[in-house]
Formats: C-alpha cells, structure tokens, sequence
C-alpha cells in the first residue's frame, strides 16, 4: 500500500467497500451527538464473570443452560454478536468501565490499573450527576473500582460480600473498623503468607471460619465458589444484597455489580449439580491449538459441564433478581443490561480463558438490554463491542458522550448517530510492557460475517513472528475452518486495515 493513499482510497482500491466494512463519514462528532433530554432513568449494569455466549442456549448452545434468560430474551434487546474489550478480567473490564480498547487504557497486564490519564474517564466520570455505585467480587475487578473510587459515590469493599474475610472482622468489631482492620492484617491474615502474630487468634479465627462455612455445606457439598481459593462467597447472598440495597441508592442511579460466577473454579448450589455431567451432549472435537495447553477431550468435556452447571446457577439467580426488580417497580424507571469481561474455553486442548487465544468462547459474550417499562423485544445480529455498552448507557440516560469513549450508540438505539467504526476488537497483551507498543500480542477483529485473529511476537509462533486465522463466524460459528489461505486476498485486506490501527495505537509509545 502506497504511502500517500488515504484509508478510504485504500479500501476503495482494496474493493472492501462493498462489502460495508468502511464506517460511514463522521458527519459530526459522536462527543457532539445530542443525548436524549428529560431522561433520567435509572441504570443498573449486571456482570457475570467469564460468561461465555458459547455456553449460552438462548445463544444456540445445545445445552438447556439458561431458561430464565430465553424467558426474559422476549423483552430484552438481545445482542448475538457482542465482543469482549479483552480475553481476561483486567482488560475486558477495564474497557467496559472507560468504553475504550486496551491499547488506549493499558490494562492488559495481569492485575494492572488503567493509567493516571484514563483513571478519572471511567463511566463512573461521566455519570457524574447521578448517584453511582460500585461492586465486584472479583479482585482484579476491584483494582479498577478502587481506581475509579472517587468519581463513585458507593464504592462497596468487596469484603462486603465474602463471607470470611476481612469483611467479617469488620462485622465483629463494626464499632472500630480502623483498628481492627489493621490489626487483624497484622494478626491473622499475614498468616497465610506464613508469619502471624497471634497463635491464639488465628486458632479461634480458623475455628470461626470453618463453622461457617461448614452451615453452608449441605447446600455446596462440592465445596464454596471463591476466589483465589481464599474469599468464600455465595451468589445468592449478592443477589440479596443488591434486592435490599436497591430501594435505598438515591434516584437516579448508575450502578455497576460485577458477580464472580461462572467463573472457575465451577460451584454451583446442589441443586445443579450433575445436571449435563452425564447427558449425551458431546462437544465438538476441535485439534489441538498451537497454544494448547496438553488437556484431553475428556478433561474438557467434564469442566465444560461443571461450568454449564454453574451457568444454570447464574441464570437462576439472575431470573430470581429481575424478577423482585419487577415486582419491586423498579424496572418501571431502570435500564437494565447483563453482560460479562469476557468468556470461557474447554477446547483445543486449553481450558479457562488466560491464553493468547481469542477464539469465540472466550470473546463472544453476552449482551442483554432491558428497556424501562417495555414488555417486548428485539434482536440485533451485526457485531458490537464492549466499548459501546456504558457509551450507549450515557446516551440513553441524557448524557453527553465522553470524548474519550471509543464505542458507538448501539442500535437499535443509535437512530442515524455517527459511528466510529465497524471493526471490533479484542485485544489480549498480558505479557506486554505497558509503556511500550505492543509487540507480544493477539487482536481479533471482527467485521461483518469475518473475524481475523493476529498473533505477533510469542515465542511459540518461532521465528515467523506473526500468524493469522481467519474465519467466517456466520457459517462456521465454531472456528473449524480457517479460511486465512482459501481467502487469502480478504485477510490480507482485513489485516493491512488491523495494522493500520495497529500502528496508530502503538505511535505514542513508539520511542525516537
Ligand atoms: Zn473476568
């Protein structure tokens, strides 16, 4: 590609016009686009960790995995092709809480926080005059939350919904927080890094804890979901949690809850257990991945089913919610939107989502929008991103949309507004250094029926130093068939537009 030809000039050469891939001009700025007025409904945003729309049955998983959602879907807009801003919790929520990708935040390394210029343009920012609420159980999560902290009105410690911790000692001893707060990290919870202070609290506190986790055990006899195998919790207590809290949150509000389920290690209630460990459904076999990580169809046939158990728990849970929100009449005043970080995979040999993979499992998530007042549906089949969702929340709720947000109005509500772009991504550079242009990553991009997923830099590509896969998602949603040479000319179209972007992301950080 020449130099001096501009990017229209090149995708008009490149014959991609046709096929819709160029957005169309930016009339005005979509910072400029005029937000609703006297609209000021609630906002509740509803996240589920690792939820993969691939495990979905409303999404057309074979499994019966979520029969509250398909109940509730013939209300809801419902997004089929929703992408995640990145492959694990630090990036995908990260691009969720500021509406950009991660190469413009920076949190893609493992517990990362976005960087000092993005830390005060997170949603919480720009729902500045509404009363806003924050919660995650998930620790990586709750890095960001406490970075947003002060642009929220309610940040809830993430103790709050553990059920032993550091949250219990502030139950305890609620008269004097500060100090037994401290005192207890002195005491006790340095143990689990070997050294404590007080062999005789940490008896009674061992003793403590164990009976009560041992009162939930006939409801868990699979044990506890946790996270980091340390913060016990149960999803139902958080659903309850949020059911009484609701009433009291100010008028109006933005609220953000980021639950842990599904996430590993998979622990529904009993009454999911062994529902699809035993069923006929059998996965498809998929080869091994060059990023494989050596586990057999077997092994991962038995986690998938554990985790579509604890989907059904989730979906259960998230049935039970809406419905008190229903009868509560909140839902007369309050969009509503379920969605997840990102997804889920137990195939070509790699099971979770921390690979460098980003295949559908781990980048197809869900996307529900719930209307106030509005009893009937629709469904949107054109690709979206997370960095649309807050965006689209901002619009509808009569603000103004940042102009750091890099997301679009989504439809059906976008009404003629001006989009930036047509190609989604997803970004997963954990291993790379922040500071500089990302050399060691995967992007996928997605436009249209095609996605084009780019590695560059890892050690396994050996010496190539970059690889392609592209797949048509539309015929073939499970990523069978990879396309990158029978369709040469359409990948090496969509990757000279990826490199593109590519290139102008990464100009700040390139030195000299
Ligand atoms: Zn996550």
């Amino acid at each position: 590609m020449k130099q001096n030809l501009n990017r229209r000039d090149f995708l008009k050469l490149a014959g991609l016009a046709p096929l819709g891939l160029i957005a169309p001009p930016l009339v005005k700025k979509l910072s400029e686009y005029n937000p609703l007025q006297g609209e000021r409904k609630n906002a509740l945003v509803i996240l589920f960790d690792s939820f993969s729309a691939s495990d979905i049955n409303l999404y057309g998983y074979e499994r019966e995995t979520t029969p509250n959602l398909s109940r509730l879907a013939k209300r809801a807009v419902v997004y089929h092709n929703h992408y995640a801003g990145g492959n694990y919790t630090t990036p995908g929520t990260a691009s969720l809480l500021t509406m950009a990708h991660p190469w413009s935040h920076r949190a893609f390394r493992f517990g990362a926080r976005v960087t000092d210029e993005y830390a005060n343009k997170s949603v919480f920012h720009a729902f500045d005059d509404y009363h806003r609420v924050g919660y995650t159980h998930n620790p990586l999560a709750n890095t960001l939350l406490m970075q947003f902290q002060m642009d929220m009105d309610q940040y809830v410690p993430m103790e709050k919904l553990f059920i032993s911790d550091d949250g219990l000692i502030r139950e305890l001893f609620s008269k004097d927080e500060d100090i037994a707060t401290v005192s207890w990290t002195r005491e006790i919870k340095r143990s689990e890094y070997g050294y404590s202070y007080s062999l005789l609290l940490s008896h009674l506190y061992e003793k403590y804890k164990d009976l009560q986790l041992a009162s939930y055990k006939s409801a868990y006899p699979n044990g506890l979901p946790n996270t980091n195998g340390g913060n016990y919790y149960v999803l139902e207590e958080g659903i309850d949690w949020l059911r009484d809290q609701i009433a009291e949150f100010p008028q109006p509000f933005f609220a953000y809850i980021h639950y842990h389920p599904p996430h590993f290690p998979y622990k529904p209630r009993i009454e999911f257990n062994d529902t699809f460990t035993r069923d006929s459904y059998k996965p498809p076999a998929k080869p091994d991945d060059l990023f494989t990580e050596d586990n057999s169809y077997d092994t991962l046939a038995n986690a998938r089913a554990r985790y579509d158990e604890f989907i059904l728990n989730v979906d259960s849970e998230f049935g039970r919610l809406f419905d008190t929100l229903e009868s509560s009449g909140m839902l007369e005043n309050t969009w509503v939107a379920l969605t997840s970080d990102h997804g889920e995979m137990q195939e070509r040999g790699i099971s979770g989502h921390v690979t460098p993979t980003l295949y559908q499992p781990i980048v197809r998530v869900p996307l529900m929008i719930f209307e106030p007042g509005k009893a009937t549906g629709s469904e949107v089949h054109e690709p979206t991103s997370a960095v649309d969702l807050m965006t689209t929340l901002l619009y509808l709720t009569g603000h103004e949309i940042p102009e750091w947000s890099e997301g679009n109005i989504l439809p059906p509500y976008a009404d003629g507004a001006p989009k930036r772009s047509n190609l989604v991504y997803t970004v997963q550079a954990r291993r790379n250094n922040v500071e500089l242009p990302l050399t060691e990553a995967t992007i996928s991009q997605v436009v249209d029926n095609f996605k084009l997923i780019y590695y560059i830099g890892y050690p396994e590509l050996e010496g190539l130093g970059e690889k392609i896969q592209l797949f048509d998602i539309q015929s073939d949603p499970e990523e069978m068939n990879d396309l990158s040479v029978a369709k040469r000319e359409t990948a090496s179209e969509l990757l000279d537009l990826l490199k593109i972007k590519l290139n102008e992301v990464n100009r700040p950080y390139q030195s000299g």
